[in-house]
């Protein structure tokens, strides 16, 4: 085969890594008709039925009433959608007092968007010469970050401090000391983070995250929090933390973990001149987000009935599979060499293997061949600038799962490690 003649934008763009290897092993898998295959990888938030027909009946009311067309036959401007912007102004102000006006969010086609135009806006080459960094305070951090950069090295990483608990449980914190070093060292364009975060279903303290807005303002550098899967929708998190939004910090909103990623909507709030940049950068690459998720979404929250839903059926849902999880763990697992994250947020277990003897890849291979699919954990651990043994011993498990399902993975996984 001939290599084609791409840019280097086009090599970057198109080279295979871990991570699309890895989603092509998981896309098959997921079109597989063996009934008995376990699937414990990917982030698809599950489809909760009672949720889902919420928002299938809106679909038939908006298509009865003709608010579809809006939807279907009409750009909205780059900014996004006038009017669920508004009704989201009005509901984060009634909420948490933000003092939010319409100029200061954008809707863009998914967080994944979101972040790839903000990590791109604060760091890279930089005009006058020299090249900025997104500074992650805490890794494992999200996969999805970590080919987003226009430019090559676009990201560091602070390795975090482990903290050990009661009950094979463990807790990741960001050591403030190699984080305040890393930025002297480095060029910092932007910090960011996500909370909850994917892997690891840490979240960070109300403190770590005062202590980090604090660094960041003090450093001059926005603070990007990645909210997919918090306050105030889906809301999956299981300990008692505020949300934070101040005219530093850029916070990261999504549709897609209500249940709805084909919807492709996420909200962006920052202050104005960081809105400003976002639809200029919407409008250069792609028009206009997506309709479809705000025409959907409107209504619900003008009516106050977004909130109820994730309240009453959203947060429950996660928080049962989430004590399943942990009772499930306990009991397949108890008194072997392995430490389960502090399940505080988001649908992942992150577990960690500290005594054994093959990789998390060589663990994921030898569960591939069962059948049983998780998520080994190495390519997590973005920004790194050299390899740590603890990156090769942990794996991550979507428990958004039926019960059975679970536990056969668990059990396997139990097999293969442990050899009991
Ligand atoms: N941020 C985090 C932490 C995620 O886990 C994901 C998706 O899994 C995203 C962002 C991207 O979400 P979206 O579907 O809104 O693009």
């Amino acid at each position: 085969m001939t290599t084609p003649n791409y840019s280097k934008f086009g090599e970057k763009f198109t080279q295979h890594s871990g991570i699309t290897k890895l989603m092509q092993d998981l896309g098959r898998a997921n079109q597989s008709n063996n009934p008995d295959l376990v699937m414990l990888g990917g982030g698809n938030p599950a489809l909760i039925p009672a949720a889902h027909q919420v928002f299938v009946s809106e679909l038939e009311r908006l298509i009865h009433d003709q608010g579809v067309d809006q939807m279907l036959g009409y750009y909205d401007g780059p900014q996004g959608s006038e009017r669920f912007i508004q009704v989201l102004v009005e509901m984060l102000n009634q909420s948490y007092g933000w003092g939010l006006s319409t100029d200061h969010i954008a809707i863009t086609n998914g967080s994944q968007s979101s972040l790839f135009s903000l990590f791109n806006l604060f760091a890279g080459e930089m005009p006058g010469g020299g090249q900025k960094q997104v500074l992650l305070p805490l890794v494992p951090e999200y996969i999805g970050y970590a080919d987003q950069g226009l430019s090559e090295q676009m990201f560091v990483a602070v390795k975090p401090s482990i903290k050990r608990l009661d009950n094979q449980e463990f807790k990741y914190q960001i050591d403030f000391e190699q984080l305040e070093q890393t930025l002297s060292d480095r060029d910092i364009g932007v910090i960011c983070v996500s909370r909850p975060t994917n892997p690891s279903g840490n979240v960070i303290t109300d403190a770590e995250l005062a202590q980090l807005r604090q660094i960041a303002n003090a450093h001059q550098l926005p603070l990007i929090v990645d909210n997919a899967y918090g306050q105030p929708f889906p809301g999956v998190i299981y300990t008692q933390v505020q949300p934070h939004w101040d005219d530093h910090t850029v916070l990261c909103l999504s549709l897609s973990k209500l249940g709805l990623p084909g919807l492709r909507t996420g909200v962006v709030i920052a202050k104005p001149e960081t809105i400003s940049a976002l639809s200029r950068i919407n409008g250069i690459l792609a028009l206009a987000p997506g309709g479809m998720g705000p025409g959907l979404l409107t209504r619900m929250i003008k009516d106050n009935e977004l909130m109820p839903l994730v309240n009453q059926t959203i947060y429950p849902f996660y928080q049962d599979k989430a004590q399943t999880a942990i009772r499930l763990f306990e009991e397949i697992f108890a008194g072997q060499a392995v430490y389960r994250h502090k399940l505080e947020g988001a649908f992942f277990m992150w577990l960690w293997f500290p005594e054994m003897d093959m990789s998390a890849e060589d663990l994921y291979q030898a569960l591939k061949r069962q059948e049983v699919y998780i998520i080994p954990g190495q390519d997590f651990f973005i920004g790194l600038s050299e390899d740590w043994a603890h990156q090769h011993q942990c794996i991550r498990i979507n428990y958004a799962k039926d019960e059975a399902t679970l536990r056969k993975g668990l059990m396997a996984i139990r097999q293969v490690v442990f050899s009991v």
